[in-house]
């Protein structure tokens, strides 16, 4: 690695792959280092040979959402118009019934009771004639306020506890922004509960997905970041600081002069490296952010269809997964055509080793619980896999705001060390924030 006027840039995912990209573009020399032997990071592409037949599917994300019309043209541009808007469905499963998303007010007077849907009604009324946002303080807070207690409870407290793993009063009241919404709900918003807002529906039914899937995005960054560009499985063990200057990253015991860093590591993980350590402050301000591992429990099924869903949500507690995905219903390009493949979702504390959190037993009580509800039918398993993702998103507890600041104030005094992706951003963040933060951290360079 010649390192000289060279971009180095920390981790091979989306954040880390787009900033190779406009590099390249830009003809800034660059490398990639990525501490794994696959690039993506939370994204992945699975693949699994069973019986002679091929099962290819995406993981960790589902769709591709743009926040405006000028980041649909830029990604329609950037993927050669390979973009399609397809129609998925989702359900909940709440008390022992599949019920269709968005939830209709007719739905929900179905399965809360009348009584029940009318109390929830009168609150949401209540809350819109004498609201003040300012006393709200926490998500509870919020989902109580804008839905009552019993639709909150139902549909986004225990949910909510189960995704990020705090009781709904400890977490922030940015969980209810529209992007965060922990069971992607939204349609549930104040006037579903007076009218079916069909249109509403609809557009909440369609998303944007690639032919071959997100290796579209992947191809594309590839097919002009050349090979020997990416260097797999590169244990940085320091970041070399002085004068508020990285001067130098550690690399497998070898020491690299360097003028340019991007990092796209988790932030404990970025803290971690720094050397000398971070000021005492800042270190106590890093172990107050904390992240959620997700699990992907891979089941292969000798059956065509399990249902027609894209996704099931799961907010009742009594299930240690949160999600169900069918991705055969958005992408069946790689799909045996009489077999599918479902993937359970299951969030973990931070802290937790993936092996000791996803035990046999837990294995066993999702196939126990699956086969109960009718999903599948464990004389059809063919097979199973599971996919450990780290470090998968921040928790926005009621008071990460202030520690978050301070920790990226450190790094920014830092001059040439350059956060992006999300990690930078410290939020439930969609690929269009993660590719426009590298692009725009490139141009500024
Ligand atoms: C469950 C889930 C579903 C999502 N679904 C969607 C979706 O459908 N559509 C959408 O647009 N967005 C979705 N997102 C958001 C999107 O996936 C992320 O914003 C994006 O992938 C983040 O990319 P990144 O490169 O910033 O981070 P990452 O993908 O996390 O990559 C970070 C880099 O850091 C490295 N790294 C990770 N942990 C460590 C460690 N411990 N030590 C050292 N290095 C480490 C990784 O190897 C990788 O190189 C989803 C996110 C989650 C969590």
């Amino acid at each position: 690695m010649n390192e000289k006027n060279t971009l180095f840039i920390l981790g091979g995912g989306i954040a880390g792959l787009a900033a190779g990209y406009f590099a390249k573009e830009r003809g800034l020399p660059f490398f990639i280092l990525e501490p794994t032997s696959r690039l993506g990071g939370v994204y992945g592409t699975h693949q699994r040979e069973i019986q002679g037949q091929l099962f290819r599917f995406d993981t960790g994300l589902y769709r591709f959402h743009f926040h405006n019309a000028e980041s649909e043209a830029f990604f329609q541009t950037l993927l050669n118009q390979d973009l399609l808007k397809i129609k998925v469905e989702k359900q909940v499963f709440f008390n022992n019934n599949f019920i269709d998303l968005p939830l209709t007010s007719s739905n929900l007077q179905k399965h809360i009771g009348n009584f029940n849907f009318i109390k929830s009604s009168l609150r949401v009324i209540q809350g819109k004639l004498k609201r003040n946002d300012t006393e709200l303080e926490s998500f509870q807070d919020f989902a109580i306020d804008k839905y009552g207690q019993r639709i909150s409870e139902a549909f986004f407290l225990n949910y909510a506890k189960k995704y990020w793993g705090l009781p709904a009063h400890k977490l922030s009241l940015d969980i209810a922004n529209e992007r965060i919404n922990p069971l992607d709900f939204n349609p549930l918003a104040v006037e579903s509960l007076f009218r079916n807002n069909d249109k509403k529906k609809e557009s909440s039914q369609f998303f944007h997905y690639s032919k071959i899937g997100f290796e579209a995005l992947t191809n594309t960054f590839l097919a002009q970041i050349e090979k020997e560009k990416i260097i797999y499985q590169q244990e940085i063990t320091a970041i070399n600081i002085s004068d508020n200057k990285v001067i130098s990253i550690e690399i497998n015991d070898n020491v690299l002069i360097v003028e340019q860093v991007i990092s796209t590591f988790p932030l404990p993980q970025l803290a971690q490296l720094i050397s000398p350590r971070l000021p005492q402050s800042i270190a106590k301000a890093i172990q107050e952010l904390t992240y959620r591992n997700i699990i992907l429990f891979v089941l292969y099924l000798d059956v065509a269809q399990v249902s027609n869903n894209s996704i099931i949500y799961f907010p009742e507690k009594e299930y240690a997964f949160t999600r169900v995905f069918e991705p055969k219903n958005q992408n069946s390009a790689s799909m045996p055509k009489d077999r599918t493949v479902l993937i359970v979702e299951i969030p973990s504390p931070m802290k937790r080793y993936w092996k000791n959190t996803f035990q046999r037993e837990t294995m066993n009580q999702v196939l126990a619980q699956l086969a109960q509800i009718g999903l599948i039918n464990i004389n059809d398993l063919l097979g199973t896999d599971t996919i450990p993702l780290p470090l998968t998103y921040p928790v926005l507890s009621n008071n990460y705001e202030t520690p978050y600041q301070e920790v990226i104030n450190y790094f920014e005094g830092i001059e040439n060390l350059h956060l992006v992706g999300q990690s930078k951003l410290f939020n439930y963040t969609y690929l269009d924030e993660i590719i426009r933060s590298s692009e725009k951290k490139i141009n500024n360079l």
